[in-house]
């Protein structure tokens, strides 16, 4: 009961230009109803309404709906009431009615992952007073049936059955246009609304054996609980879990008065974005669809028309058509109706300037008069974040630190994957041109079925329009391809989100769901045909194209830049090549944190070479076996010292179980025999002494060293030669040796000691020396704790998560697969701890490592090398507590660096 007994204040009102809240509520009002609030008070013509705050979507999940509903019957009545002044209309009333518009609103916009109803109020009396009231009977009736068929879907649950199934209200429209013979919606008769509105009923009460509720109070009670749910439906789950958003931050519900676009020729609906949100460009532009509803725009189901001249053109470029054709049936809102632009231009300026960064707003014109219904900051690409950034520092709006805080390291990913290659691109063979709805190069197989997306390792999804139910596979595929919808469609708006290329809108594709075929360019395609989509262009091209690195150019080099401007921890890369190497070094990464030489073995020629070593019986066979290995090694070091140029490199010694490097197959084990010259027999006997039940916990790391000091041996030289050969031609080469798994000091020591005593031999040898340093990995719980003793001899500390946490929650990092997607479903677990470094359990024995190793030696250097490394929520623990760097794979490292930077930046602010 704690919970009710804090909640003062349940509902809060806007409208008016006055507001009860304001644009930093979002976590008590959700993103849209603290930027409905603010707008209102700064006088943008918003809707009057009301939001109901997140804390009730907590108290409803602890305490139900009916003391939920208790709780804010006084304050929603309240709240209606004072709609119905601002509007001079009355809820429910049949004379002069009040509808209202009913919608989700979690703190960060999850966009079509919740329910939305509209027109909320109208019963078969009401519907008869607004017919009077607008003095338009197809309008009232139109209204009508939108509102039964989505109250139906979203508050009553009439959803298709399966995939293949259609929408059972779009059923008995396609049934009724085929009666009458009649293609769109417009066309519809008064008397055509007025069936349809009987039919869907029909429908609900056939379906739930139940009447649709035709009292507006009740609809408007169960839509907010509806929407209350939705928060816990499979999509928003989804997408929570995509994100990392925790379940209990839950939604608010904002309830506004109803404006309509669909009273006429003189109404309309759009969305538009201040900046391509796609590009970053600094234009104004936005789609809009004259006599229609929210809704229209955004499902993608009629093709919208452009806000701007600019765009107009444009697009009349992209989909071919005639300046005549195009000013006759898609004229730009601007040639239209040139005063709602002028006015909707003017809103757009403020309302960057006000909130300083890109908007995404949505607007309504009914009958002459614009209103503004939604602004938030706009979703956009990655390379539209870095460039909207640098943008809004040379306009001086934001400065350098702002800028910086608002990238979101994660999406920098997406400007760090391959690009087309120009030279491939022009043989491409370009089979259809759809809208660039969101950049990048994908290639794939085609799938028409968001649930078939696994089915190839690269497929791109192509469907005649996506739905919220296809994010899964949408976030899975390698791109989207839409026959319908705008630039601002659901496809185009998620995939932007998820940074994911995608063409939408190629009308000259025909798609044949039963068929699993599409037919464009006079050929027919089928479900696993290869063809690459151009997001940056809306090119779809036959077949594969080949792909390029990107490169850290333009306004990506600018945010770099600032990052190392303000960063003070380093990043540094996990690279077991030359060629990972420099292409981190190109990334900037300022060392390598962690070089991993078991995968220096597993090349052909050298695996016989290690499973000789392996499986020989004697000190003797195995050095034999070493040596041989011995030169390969070298060369790989020379050539990572070589790409690294005189930064420091951190090599591990061996580290996984040997069985990892013995075949298992027959043949395989019969040539092994072969070559050593024993029996098939005494092979396998010798594969399976080495098998283990718990592997990750048996003969692996140090211990390896332990029993085989000889493979450290060789290693080390291998290590010291390489350093040394280079230091002849110039070149400097900074290794320090790494020696895994260390649970106790004395293991420590034993390594340490066969490291410098080899070391001490080359040099004896050469005649020459070179600087090298010794220390250790951190991922055995008991090393953390006795870190104080084992800095008394080593010389760093790298904390090796993946394993710290396998061996902290007791998951093998091997089988977790099994029951973590469980436990992130069921939200036991908030993320995956191999993914994100579990701040507050495997956190706490980092601290202590730190703290402990520190106090023997407080110049001990220390970093993390585990996957976390290049995780920005991680990269920020490991920066508050301390570390001289974090090390993570090349592509990350431009992440890396940013979340450092911020790091650095939020502890100055603090
Ligand atoms: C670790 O355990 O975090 C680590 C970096 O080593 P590996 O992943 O190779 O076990
Ligand atoms: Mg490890």
């Amino acid at each position: 009961m704690e919970v009710v007994e804090k909640i003062k204040k349940r509902v809060y009102t806007f409208g008016n230009k006055k507001a009860e809240g304001n644009s930093k509520m979002k976590n008590l009002l959700g993103g849209k109803g603290a930027n409905l609030a603010e707008m209102s008070a700064i006088g943008i013509p918003v809707p009057p309404g009301f939001t109901i705050t997140t804390e009730v979507c907590t108290e409803y999940n602890a305490l139900g709906k009916g003391i939920v509903l208790a709780n804010i019957k006084k304050e929603v009545e309240k709240a209606v009431l004072s709609v119905e002044k601002i509007m001079k209309a009355k809820f429910g009333d049949s004379e002069n009615p009040l509808l209202l518009s009913v919608r989700s609103g979690a703190r960060v916009s999850m966009p079509g992952m919740m329910d939305t109803v509209l027109n909320l109020g109208l019963n078969d009396k009401v519907v008869a007073g607004l017919a009077k009231k607008t003095n338009n009977e197809r309008f009232a009736w139109d209204s009508y049936r939108r509102f039964v068929q989505m109250y139906g879907g979203v508050v009553l649950g009439m959803k298709p059955k399966s995939k293949t199934d259609i929408d059972p209200f779009e059923e008995i429209i396609e049934n009724l246009k085929e009666k009458r013979g009649i293609q769109l919606d417009t066309e519809f008769t008064v008397q055509d609304l007025k069936d349809l509105v009987f039919d869907f009923k029909k429908a609900v009460y056939h379906r739930l054996g139940k009447e649709f509720p035709s009292n507006p109070w009740d609809q408007l009670w169960m839509a907010i609980i509806a929407v209350f749910d939705s928060w816990n439906g499979k999509r928003a789950i989804y997408y929570r879990n995509m994100h990392g958003y925790p379940a209990d931050w839950g939604t608010a519900v904002n309830v506004q008065a109803m404006v309509f676009g669909n009273m006429g020729l003189n109404s309309g609906t759009g969305v538009c974005f201040t900046r391509d949100a796609g590009t970053g460009e600094d234009v104004f532009n936005g789609e809009y669809l004259i006599n229609a509803q929210g809704e229209d725009v955004v499902a993608g189901v009629r093709t919208p028309q452009q806000v701007t001249k600019l765009g107009s053109q444009r697009w009349a470029d992209l989909a071919q058509v005639t300046e005549k054709l195009r000013i006759n049936n898609y004229p730009s809102l601007e040639e239209l109706m040139p005063e709602i632009f002028d006015e909707l231009n003017e809103y757009q300026q403020l309302l960057e300037e006000h909130y300083k960064d890109m908007q995404d707003m949505e607007f309504t014109i009914q009958e002459g008069k614009l209103w503004i219904l939604q602004t938030r900051n706009g979703k956009r690409t990655g390379a539209a974040m870095v460039k909207i950034a640098i943008d809004l520092i040379k306009e001086g709006l934001i400065s350098e630190e702002e800028a910086l805080l608002r990238i979101d390291p994660n999406k920098l990913d997406e400007l760090l994957h391959p690009v087309f290659d120009p030279n491939a691109l022009k043989d491409a063979h370009i089979i259809a041109q759809g809208l660039p709805a969101s950049p990048g190069a994908a290639t794939g197989q085609i799938v028409f079925f968001a649930d078939e997306v696994a089915k190839y390792k690269n497929s791109i999804l192509v469907r005649i329009e996506t739905s919220p139910e296809d994010l899964e596979g949408m976030n899975l595929a390698k791109g989207i391809l839409t026959a319908r919808g705008g630039m601002t469609s659901h496809a185009a708006v998620v995939a932007r989100g998820i940074g994911k290329c995608c063409v939408s809108g190629a009308g000259a594709l025909k798609i044949d769901y039963k068929d699993r075929s599409m037919f464009v360019d006079g050929k027919e395609y089928h479900e696993g045909d290869w063809i690459s989509l151009n997001g940056s262009t809306g090119n779809i091209i036959d077949g594969k194209v080949a792909t390029k690195e990107p490169e850290l150019t333009g306004e990506f080099g600018d945010i770099m830049e600032l990052a190392d401007k303000f960063a003070t921890m380093k990043v540094r890369t996990n690279a077991d090549t030359p060629k990972d190497a420099s292409i981190a070094k190109n990334f900037g990464a300022e060392g390598i944190g962690l070089t991993r030489t078991e995968h220096m073995f597993f090349e052909v020629d050298r695996i016989k070479a290690m499973r000789e070593m392996i499986l020989a019986d004697t000190v003797k066979g195995r050095k034999l076996a070493l040596a041989k290995l011995l030169p390969m090694q070298r060369e790989d070091f020379e050539g990572i010292f070589k790409a690294m140029q005189g930064l420091p490199v951190t090599i591990r010694l061996l580290d996984p179980p040997l069985h990892e490097f013995v075949p298992h197959q027959l043949a395989t084990l019969k040539e092994l025999a072969d070559e050593m010259h024993i029996s098939l027999d005494s092979v396998k006997v010798k594969v399976s002494e080495l098998e283990e039940f718990n592997p990750m916990l048996g003969h692996r790391g140090c211990r390896l060293g332990t029993t085989y000091p000889e493979i450290t041996e060789m290693q080390t030289r291998a290590i010291i030669e390489a350093a040394l050969n280079l230091k002849k031609e110039g070149i400097e080469a900074k290794p320090e040796i790494m020696i895994p798994l260390v649970g106790t000091f004395d293991e420590f020591v034993f390594q340490e000691n066969v490291i410098r005593e080899t070391a001490e031999t080359v040099f004896e040898e050469r005649q020459d020396k070179i600087d090298f340093s010794v220390g250790t990995m951190i991922e055995v719980p008991r090393a953390t704790l006795i870190a104080d003793k084992i800095a008394e001899r080593a010389d760093f500390f790298s904390f090796g998560t993946n394993d710290l946490t396998q061996m902290t929650y007791g998951y093998s990092r091997d089988d977790a697969g099994k029951f973590l997607p469980d436990y992130l479903e069921k939200g036991i677990l908030k993320n995956d701890p191999f993914e994100v470094l579990d701040q507050e359990g495997v956190g706490q024995l980092v601290h202590i490592g730190i703290t402990r190793g520190r106090s023997t030696k407080p110049n001990l250097k220390v970093g993390i090398c585990g996957e976390h490394g290049g995780e920005p929520s991680s990269v920020a623990f490991c920066y508050n507590n301390g570390m001289d760097y974090v090390s993570c794979s090349p592509y990350r490292v431009p992440i890396a660096r940013v979340a450092s930077a911020q790091a650095a930046l939020k502890a100055t602010l603090n």
